[in-house]
Formats: structure tokens, C-alpha cells, sequence
């Protein structure tokens, strides 16, 4: 292993995710996992060549201690040496950031400043920076932001409507999140429909445990599902997505409930969960629904029925669809989601070939519409672990 290493770090309030990348070749050297953070419970686990195995980290429970124990971890297998560079996954960077930055303490008190913005995030992003300043005080530091691609939005598309005076004080408007997915995504999309980012309009749907949307024209995000904060748009593992604002204002008067009961149970509770009262994994609603779980099967026709509608008013902001693209853990392996989705779609020429989508799941890549069919319907696993490698690389000099 002579290679020069990027490690990335992506860090929430109790649990932190890194990845290993190997900067030549651009492959996984090894992931960790770290859960339970700041409890007297948590854990790191370890993979590396298909092998797993777990620290207990009780003595060193919080996000410094488990990237002291990846320290160990690369020290015992040899590795620590060649690491260059951390890049972060950082979620909210604001109006102020449209593509990836080196951190330095400018960048840090900007962060800082967007913590109002992503209370549930920035804070956790910033530990995993500083732990990774604690534990490996001569690498660069990378920040990618998730909001960063969205910056090209149009005006139309991120202001809310309601009185301006809110975005100028506060900066209330729609940024967008999972960005980094949508940029890895949206060339490896326009390369499998044989033409370059540049020429072709894409709706690109993130499917994962949060789910958001996204109409890609020309390689710029035109508009996405989610808002000031990742609640709003499509139905999620236990978000809401979008919901009559006045939710507040009922459950005061009706429920006695708080801002924070209303915010915790809309960000945590709602959604797949909340709907099927069941369970917050697809797999889980998937199996319920085919079992005949009332709830399993509403949860499964409010998130596709909501998906649906969200594709079609994407085509507004790319006016035309080359591609409906899924990814993420729910667009890149469940049939049924894609499938469901796309049969409200046929008045937009959207069809799905069902072999082609039995075959195409599990980190398979491919088109799943029938031959030679436009708009085409894609599968793209996605990467944000080796685009923000990539950017970390730019960034700390180790490209050639
Ligand atoms: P995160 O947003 O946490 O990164 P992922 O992208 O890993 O989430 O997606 C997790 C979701 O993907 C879960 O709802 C899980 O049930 C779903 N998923 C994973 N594999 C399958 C599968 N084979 N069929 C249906 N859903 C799946």
C-alpha cells in the first residue's frame, strides 16, 4: 500500500460513518461505523475486505474517542501513514458556499452561523471536524456541503412565499440537500444515456432513509424536494415531507402540543413510520404491504402516489425529462417503489421494462425503460463517499 489515502467523515449527533479511499485507484480501503456516541453504550465497527469486527468505545465514548480508535485502527493495519487528507460531509453550508472549501476557522464560524439553519446537523458536522483537528492536527481539512450544488437554483424556485423581510433577516428560503449525490449522480446518468451532463434534462430521485428529488438541467440543480431544512417534500423513513403548515397551530389548539413535540414528531415519527405504524424501513413497509398490513400497504401508495407528483412538477423546472434517474438505498433496490412510481407517469412517456427492472438492483447500474424508449428510466447507484474523496483530493493538491 504505497497510494496516498483521503479519509471521509461523515458525522451525526451520536454516530460517525468513514470511509477509506484509496486516491488512485478511487477504491473503499476500509469503512467504520460508530454508533451511540456520547452514551455509555457505543460502538465502532470495522470492515475491511468483507471482514467486520466492533470496539466498545467506553472509555472514549464521544466523536474525538472514535476517531482515535480509527486512528488505532489504520495504525495496526499500516495504514495511517499514507492518509493525506479528511474530507467532511457537512450539511448545510448556506447561501455562502456553491462547491466544496479547505476549513479553516473562517469557514468553521460561517458553520457555526448556519447552525439556526440545520440545528439537527451542523453541530454534529462541526464535532467530527473537530475531533479530526484533535486527533490528526497536520492533515487539510475538506468541507462538502450538501446544500453546495443547489446554489444554482433560480430565484423563482427557492423563495418561499412569505414575507421577504424573512429571508433577508433570517435567510428563509429553500437551499436543497443531498447534493453531493445528485453531482455524482447526474454525469454518471447523461454517460449511460450516451450523451454528457451538459445536453441532457434529469429528475433525479434520492431515495434513501431521507428521500428528496431533484431536476437537473444542463448538469445544475433547477429546483429539489427540500427546503430551508430536510423536512420538506417527499414521504421519508420518518419525516413528513411536505404538510399544511397550520400542523403547528392544530395540534397547539387540539393536541396541546409544543413547537418541539410538533418538530421531533414530524422529523422522527412521521413519514413511513408514522403512516404504517410498522416500521421506518422500506423493506419492512415492502414485505407488510405483501403480508396485507393495512398501514404497510397506505404508507407504500402515499409514498409512491407523492413521488409521482413530485417527478411530474419537475418537469416544469427542466422543462422536458431525458431521464428519471433513482438512487439511494430505496430508488437502487426496490422494485416495487420504481415500478408504483412510474405507472402514474405513462402520460409523460415514462415506462418501465419489468425484467430489466427485476435485474437492475443491488449496485447494478442500468436502464430499466424498454429498449431505445424515451425518457428513459435509470438506475445509478450512488457515491458520495468518493466524490468527496475527489473533491478532497482537488482541494489538498493530490490530484495529477
Ligand atoms: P440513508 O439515507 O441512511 O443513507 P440508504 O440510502 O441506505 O439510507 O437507504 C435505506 C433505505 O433503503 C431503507 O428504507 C431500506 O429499507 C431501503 N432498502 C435497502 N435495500 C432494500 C431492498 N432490497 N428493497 C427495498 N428497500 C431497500
Amino acid at each position: 500500500m504505497a497510494h496516498n489515502l483521503i479519509l471521509v467523515l461523515n458525522c451525526g449527533s451520536s454516530s460517525l460513518k468513514g470511509a477509506l479511499i484509496d486516491n488512485e485507484s478511487k477504491e473503499l480501503v476500509m469503512s467504520c461505523l460508530a454508533e451511540k456516541l456520547t452514551t455509555p453504550d457505543a460502538y465502532i465497527t470495522f470492515k475491511k475486505d468483507g471482514e467486520k469486527h466492533t470496539v466498545t468505545l467506553t472509555d472514549r465514548h464521544d466523536h474525538t474517542g472514535a476517531v482515535g480508535a480509527l486512528l488505532d485502527e489504520m495504525k495496526s493495519l499500516g495504514l495511517q501513514e499514507h492518509v493525506k487528507a479528511i474530507g467532511h460531509r457537512v450539511v448545510h453550508g448556506g447561501e455562502k458556499y456553491s462547491g466544496s472549501v479547505v476549513i479553516n476557522e473562517d469557514v468553521i464560524s460561517t458553520l457555526e452561523a448556519c447552525i439556526p439553519l440545520a440545528p439537527l446537523h451542523n453541530p454534529a458536522n462541526l464535532t467530527g471536524i473537530r475531533a479530526a483537528q484533535t486527533i490528526f492536527p497536520d492533515l487539510p481539512n475538506i468541507g462538502v456541503f450538501d446544500t453546495a450544488f443547489h446554489q444554482t437554483m433560480p430565484q423563482h424556485a427557492y423563495t418561499y412565499a412569505v414575507p421577504r423581510e424573512l429571508y433577508r433577516q433570517y435567510g428563509f428560503r429553500r437551499y436543497g440537500f443531498h447534493g453531493t449525490s445528485y453531482r455524482y449522480v447526474a454525469p454518471t446518468a447523461a454517460k449511460l444515456l450516451g450523451t454528457d451532463v451538459q445536453h441532457c434534462r434529469l429528475i433525479i430521485a434520492h431515495l434513501g432513509n431521507g428521500a428528496s428529488i431533484c431536476a437537473v438541467k444542463n448538469g445544475e440543480s433547477m429546483d429539489t424536494s427540500m427546503g430551508v431544512t430536510p423536512l420538506e417534500g417527499l414521504v421519508m423513513g420518518t419525516r413528513s415531507g411536505d404538510v399544511d403548515p397550520s400542523v403547528y397551530s392544530f395540534l397547539a389548539a387540539n393536541a396541546g402540543m409544543d413547537e418541539k413535540t410538533v418538530t421531533d414528531m414530524l422529523n422522527k415519527k412521521s413519514g413511513l413510520l408514522g403512516i404504517s405504524e410498522l416500521s421506518n424501513d422500506c423493506r419492512a413497509i415492502e414485505e407488510g404491504a405483501d403480508e396485507g398490513h393495512e398501514g404497510a400497504k397506505l404508507a407504500m401508495e402515499v409514498m409512491t402516489y407523492r413521488l409521482a407528483k413530485y417527478i411530474a412538477s419537475m418537469a416544469v423546472a427542466t422543462g422536458g425529462i431525458d431521464a428519471l434517474v433513482f438512487t439511494g438505498g430505496i430508488g437502487e433496490n426496490s422494485m416495487a417503489v420504481r415500478s408504483k412510481t412510474v405507472a402514474y407517469l405513462g402520460f409523460l412517456g415514462l415506462e418501465i421494462d419489468e425484467k430489466a427492472n427485476e435485474a437492475t438492483r443491488f449496485g447494478a447500474e442500468g436502464v430499466i425503460s424498454p429498449a431505445g424508449k424515451k425518457p428513459a428510466v435509470l438506475v445509478v447507484p450512488t457515491n458520495e463517499e468518493l466524490m468527496i474523496a475527489m473533491d478532497t483530493s482537488r482541494l489538498a493538491g493530490l490530484s495529477s
